[in-house]
C-alpha cells in the first residue's frame, strides 16, 4: 500500500468511528519490548541484509512527544538504539533546549535498519517498515509528533513537498499534530540552519507545554 494510501486508510478508520486503533493499551513498555524482539529478525525489505542490529526505538512509552527520524546510522546500527551518534547527541541538546529530557520522549525512525552508507531509505523500504512505526504510534499514543528532516516528513506527510513547506504547515499524521524541523545530522552539516531549527523547537515547545 503506498504511504499516502496508508495515511488515507488510517484517516478513514478514524473518521469512521473505528476506535480499536486508538484504544489505550495496558503495559505499553512490555508490549513495545516484545515487539522489538519480534521484529529484530525482520527480513521484509533489503535493509535486513546489511544490518548489525535492528533499531526498533526507545523511550517513554507514555510520551507526550514522539520524535521520528528517517533511519539508523552507523552508531545506531552498532548498538541497536536510535539517535546515539553525533546527530543523536545534538538531538538530546535540541530537546534539552526546550526543556524536554530525552527519556521523556519516545524516539523512533521510519526504517528500523540502517541503509547502506547512510543513504536515504528507498520508498519500498519505507513502505515495508511503516507498519512498525504506525504500530508504535498506536501503542504510545503520543499527543505530538516531532518529525526530523525531509525524508521522515515526506514519508509521513506527503511525497513531494520541501522541508520549508512542511515546517510552515499545520501537519498531522494519524490525527496527531506533527511538527517538522531539520534533522540534527543536517544541522551538523550546515550550522546556519540551527537558528530556524530553534524557532521550530520553540513553536513545538509552546504546544508541548499545554500537555504538561
Ligand atoms: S527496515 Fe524495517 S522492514 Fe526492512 S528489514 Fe528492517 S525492520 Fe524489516
Amino acid at each position: 500500500m503506498p504511504i499516502n494510501a496508508l495515511r488515507q486508510y488510517l484517516e478513514l478508520l478514524k473518521n469512521s468511528g473505528i476506535k480499536e486503533l486508538y484504544t489505550p493499551l495496558s503495559n505499553k513498555a512490555e508490549i513495545l519490548a516484545k515487539l522489538a524482539v519480534k521484529y529484530s529478525e525482520c527480513t521484509l525489505c533489503p535493509l535486513h541484509a546489511g544490518r548489525k542490529h535492528t533499531v526498533y526505538g526507545e523511550g517513554n512509552p507514555d510520551a507526550i512527544a514522539m520524535v521520528i527520524g528517517e533511519g539508523p546510522g552507523e552508531q545506531e546500527d552498532l548498538c541497536g538504539r536510535p539517535f546515539v551518534g553525533a546527530a543523536g547527541q545534538l538531538l538530546d541538546k535540541m530537546l534539552i533546549s526546550i526543556n524536554i529530557k530525552r527519556q521523556d520522549a519516545y524516539i523512533a525512525n521510519i526504517v528500523k535498519c540502517r541503509p547502506p552508507g547512510n543513504r536515504n531509505p528507498e520508498s519500498n523500504e519505507r513502505l515495508a517498515c511503516m507498519p512498525y512505526l504506525v504500530e508504535q504510534i498506536q501503542i504510545v499514543q503520543p499527543k505530538l509528533l516531532l518529525i526530523m528532516g525531509l525524508v521522515a516528513a515526506q514519508s509521513l506527510l506527503g511525497s513531494s513537498n520541501t522541508l520549508s513547506w512542511f515546517r510552515e504547515q499545520n501537519n498531522e499524521f494519524m490525527g496527531i499534530p506533527a511538527y517538522v524541523t531539520y534533522h540534527p545530522a543536517a544541522l551538523l552539516r550546515n550550522p546556519n540552519w540551527k537558528r530556524p531549527a530553534y524557532d521550530d523547537l520553540l513553536a513545538f515547545q509552546k504546544i508541548y507545554q499545554q500537555w504538561l
